[in-house]
């Protein structure tokens, strides 16, 4: 093992150890308080999972009222608002704006950059912090912190140490392992005493006991403009058919939920409004008009505007029921059975890590004096929408506002 040559030995400077959309944030705020900064990551390129976020169009935020917000974070929304509050969608959008490249809102009112994607804006981040002398450090996999702060990696070349004034953890979740977020710094944190809360798949899919018929026609077809149920959460959205079941925003929007439902009972039901723009009574009224010697199928996708892979979600049931009202019973409130969670490791984000607990209000883990945590490595979970991403954002601003406390207050 050796002690890294590096010029900031005898100053004081801080180690960002994950240089995703938190590390990259909290580099920027340490950086523009002329802060000596140090990102390191496990990778051989910064930010993999923040540009593949952006392949489907980058939705950085959200532009709903800060109040519903706050909400999307569950239990976490207490612990989550001080930083959301200081560091705002609004001023998440100025953010990107003063580096370049503005952001829009799209009619659902998610936040997305002007390109659509996450690569300009990433590349326009990267200059600004080489512009403020931020060094990066790839190849550099955290192993262990000790209780006074020595960080150690390995590198190709060999485990190396380093010894900070201050650590920022921003190492993510443990989805999408092979863009750099695998959840191993678990290991280290447990080792020295800090509590986790389990990592769960958050914003992912969920298994259906589909016919073959269904799965070989519809897997990969998206079933739109349709609501969903369960408990007492409602949410409009679209539901993907996969070979496997279902997924997609609207499931997403549900997933913890479904999640706790299925991990304790093996299985949860979910109540689909196929036709949720329709009162039951007009669904009946418009079957019970003619049918002119058509058959069901063409009447019902007529008369009810149904899809063929609504018609085939029927079907699954068995036989369509010849009573009109039974029928129309059947597309308001259509109960899907889920027997499963998909794995960790394709979910979009990760539920737990970090338990808030173990950290006091600058996010620095109270047995650990000098090391902040941020991102999403804490355990907080939220549907996906832009909530990730600014709960991302803002954490690191927080951490990083709380080394800078720290700093000021070393000798
Ligand atoms: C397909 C997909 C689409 C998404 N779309 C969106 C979206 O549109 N909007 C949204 O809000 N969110 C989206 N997300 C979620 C969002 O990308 C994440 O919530 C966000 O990237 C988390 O940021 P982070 O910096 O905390 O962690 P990460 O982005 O996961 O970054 C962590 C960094 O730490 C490094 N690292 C990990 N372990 C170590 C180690 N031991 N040593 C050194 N380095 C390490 C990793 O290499 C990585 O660079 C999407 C996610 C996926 C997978």
């Amino acid at each position: 093992m050796q002690a890294e040559d590096n010029n900031q030995t005898n100053t004081k400077w801080v180690a960002i150890i994950g240089g995703g959309p938190a590390g990259l944030m909290a580099a920027d705020v340490l950086a523009q308080a002329g802060h000596s900064v140090i990102i390191y990551d496990q990778m051989t390129s910064l930010a993999r999972k923040f540009l593949m976020a952006g392949r489907g169009g980058l939705n950085l935020t959200h532009s709903e009222e800060l109040e519903l917000f706050l909400t999307r974070y569950g239990q976490a929304a207490s612990h989550l608002r001080p930083m959301i509050e200081a560091f705002s969608p609004q001023a998440l959008r100025e953010w990107c704006e003063t580096m370049g490249e503005p952001t829009f809102i799209g009619s659902s009112g998610r936040v997305f950059p002007r390109s659509f994607k996450a690569s300009p804006l990433l590349r326009l981040w990267l200059r600004k912090l080489a512009a403020h002398n931020v060094e990066v450090r790839l190849r550099h996999r955290f192993i262990s912190i000790s209780h006074s702060g020595e960080v150690t990696f390995a590198t190709p070349q060999g485990d190396v140490t380093v010894h900070p004034s201050a650590v920022i953890l921003a190492m993510g979740g443990a989805s999408w392992a092979r863009l750099g977020s695998d959840g191993a710094w678990a290991q280290a944190l447990h080792e020295k005493g800090v509590a986790l809360a389990p990592f769960k798949p958050a914003n992912c899919g969920f298994d259906v006991d589909w016919s073959q018929v269904l799965r070989e026609k519809f897997a990969g077809t998206p079933l739109k403009a349709i609501s969903l149920s369960f408990g007492q959460i409602q949410v409009q959205g679209e539901m993907m058919i996969t070979h496997y079941g279902v997924e997609g925003g609207a499931i997403y929007a549900l997933s913890a939920p479904l999640r706790e439902a299925i991990l304790a009972e093996g299985r949860a039901n979910l109540i689909l409004d196929l036709r949720p723009g329709l009162s039951l009574a007009d669904l009946i009224h418009r079957l019970n008009e003619g049918r002119k010697g058509e058959s069901r199928a063409n009447h019902l996708r007529k008369a009810a505007s149904l899809s063929p892979l609504a018609i085939s979600l029927l079907r699954e049931k068995g036989p369509l029921p010849q009573n009109n009202e039974a029928l129309a019973q059947l597309i308001k409130s259509y109960s899907l059975q889920l027997t499963g969670v998909q794995s960790l490791q394709r979910a979009i984000s990760t539920a737990g890590g970090v338990a808030f607990s173990e950290m006091d209000q600058n996010l620095m883990i109270s047995s650990l004096p000098g090391v902040f945590c941020c991102g999403e490595m804490l355990d907080w979970e939220a549907p996906t929408g832009g909530y990730l991403l600014q709960a991302s954002f803002a954490s690191a601003n927080w951490a990083a506002e709380g080394a800078k406390k720290w700093l000021q207050n070393l000798k």
